[in-house]
C-alpha cells in the first residue's frame, strides 16, 4: 500500500470519526469533523500532539482530556500511514 501523494479517503474518514467521537454502531463522523479531518491529519503528521488535541477540541490554548486521547489515537494511526503531506 503505497500512495505517497494523496491521503487515503479511508484514513481521512478514520481521523474524522475519531475526532467526532467513535462509538459502537457509529460508522461516520458529522460533517464538521469530516471537514476538519484533512487539517487534523496534517497536524498529526507533524507529531504535535498538543496542537492536534487543541484542534480537535476547538480550543486554541488547551484541550480537554477526551480530546487529548483522541489526538493520541489519531497520531497512532497516522504513524502507520504513508506520508500524507
Ligand atoms: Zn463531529
Ligand atoms: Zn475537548
Amino acid at each position: 500500500m503505497s500512495t505517497p501523494t494523496t491521503p487515503s479517503a479511508e484514513l481521512l474518514r478514520e481521523v474524522a470519526l475519531i475526532a467526532c467521537g467513535r462509538r459502537e454502531g457509529k460508522t461516520r463522523s458529522c460533517r464538521s469533523c469530516a471537514r476538519k479531518a484533512p487539517g487534523l491529519l496534517s497536524i498529526a503528521t507533524t507529531g504535535a500532539l498538543d496542537a492536534l488535541a487543541a484542534a480537535i477540541c476547538g480550543s486554541l490554548s488547551s484541550a480537554c482530556q477526551d480530546c487529548r486521547s483522541k489526538a493520541e489515537t489519531i497520531t497512532g494511526i497516522t504513524l502507520d500511514a504513508p506520508c500524507v503531506a
